[in-house]
This record gives C-alpha cells, sequence and structure tokens, in this order.
C-alpha cells in the first residue's frame, strides 16, 4: 500500500478525524476505533514507517515511547499500569502497515503477554 492510501497517514495529515489524545511535532495519538479496553489509544510516528522492523531511527523510537508515557498519565492510568504493545507483521497479525503503539489499560489485564 502507498503512503498516500495509509489510513495512520491520513490521520497525522488530518485528513481522516480521530479523537486526538496527545500531539506534537513528530508523533499523534489518537484513541483507537475498536477499543478492546477501557484505555485504549494508538500512538504513531507522523512519518511513515511499516513497522518497528523498517529501519526506524532510534531517536523516533524514543518519541514514540515517550508520548506513550504521556498518553498513559493523560489518561489517568500511568499509576494503575497499563501495557505498550506494538504488532509487527504477519505472525503478530498486523493490520495496519504504519508503525504504531497501543497504550492499553483502564482494567487489570491477565498476566499472559
Ligand atoms: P494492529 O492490529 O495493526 O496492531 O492495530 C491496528 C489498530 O488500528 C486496530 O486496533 C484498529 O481498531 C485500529 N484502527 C484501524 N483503522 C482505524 C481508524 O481509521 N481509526 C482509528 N482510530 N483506529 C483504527
Ligand atoms: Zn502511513
Amino acid at each position: 500500500m502507498s503512503e498516500e492510501e495509509c489510513i495512520f497517514c491520513k490521520i497525522a495529515k488530518g485528513e481522516i478525524g480521530s479523537e486526538t489524545v496527545y500531539e506534537d511535532e513528530n508523533v499523534i495519538a489518537f484513541r483507537d476505533l475498536n477499543p478492546k479496553m477501557p484505555v485504549h489509544v494508538l500512538v504513531i510516528p507522523k512519518e511513515h514507517y511499516d513497522n518497528l522492523s523498517d529501519d526506524v531511527p532510534e531517536a523516533l523510537i524514543g518519541q514514540v515511547f515517550g508520548a506513550a508515557a504521556r498518553v498513559a498519565k493523560i489518561c489517568g492510568i500511568d499509576e494503575s499500569g497499563y501495557r505498550v504493545v506494538s504488532n509487527i507483521g504477519k505472525d503478530a497479525c498486523q493490520s495496519v502497515m504504519h508503525l504504531h503503539v497501543h497504550v492499553i489499560g483502564g482494567a487489570p489485564m491477565g498476566d499472559d503477554l
């Protein structure tokens, strides 16, 4: 899929609406369309990378994780706990090929991955 057609690139450019939770120069965080937990936010870099295996600059990875921690604070789950998960490729069921991490929480989770 070309970057022009990438749904998360369109969200990053504001061409498709989303419920933004946090945004800065390099990343944007917005609520997942089909939340699996009371808090379910996606953090993406504004620049397109397919996933973590796409030669992503390490500074940008740091910015994505930094934003995930901010999102947890904004959503009030930083003290109760949360997960930051990134699905990469086929076996992990990545469905949108634009690097993203899920920030999920707001209720107790199992101790399986
Ligand atoms: P993946 O399975 O690739 O790790 O996660 C993709 C996530 O993106 C899914 O949880 C799905 O619900 C979410 N998603 C897909 N399309 C949209 C959209 O247009 N807007 C929002 N907010 N989330 C989306
Ligand atoms: Zn994209």
